[in-house]
């Protein structure tokens, strides 16, 4: 089975082909320009992670806080972690890199306030 990939790591965008068993484990990946290219497409065919970004309201201030994961976390977990997102509470002020949700969905990552609010 062959999957193909476009590279996003750098703006050349390479495009990948990936050949996979019929277990899903990738056998050879083609295309890529250098190592990134490659990593790339082995994490994408078998575990793709996501950065996720949310805006959530403040209960004391007027403008909402924007969020985002520490790290990626699996693409898979985007609903669920979205779904924790609506049930935390926070109240101003909220320092840049503040843990807003630890450990968001037992992913090991924490959702971090990208900016200070007063
Ligand atoms: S494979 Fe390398 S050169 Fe090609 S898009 Fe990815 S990072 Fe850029």
């Amino acid at each position: 089975m062959e999957q193909r990939i476009t590279c996003i790591n750098c703006p050349v965008g390479c495009r990948m082909t990936v050949t996979l068993n019929e277990a899903g484990e990738v056998l050879k990946v083609e295309g890529n320009t250098c190592p990134r290219g490659a990593k790339y497409a082995r994490q994408e065919c078998t575990l793709p992670l996501r950065m996720i970004t949310a805006v959530i309201p403040v209960e004391n201030a007027a403008t909402p806080l924007s969020v985002k994961t520490a790290s990626p976390v699996p693409k898979k977990m985007i609903s669920q972690v979205m779904e924790a997102l609506k049930q935390v509470q926070v109240s101003a002020p909220v320092s840049l890199g503040q843990v807003i949700l630890p450990d968001v969905c037992g992913t090991g990552v924490d959702m971090i306030a990208t900016r200070p609010l007063a």
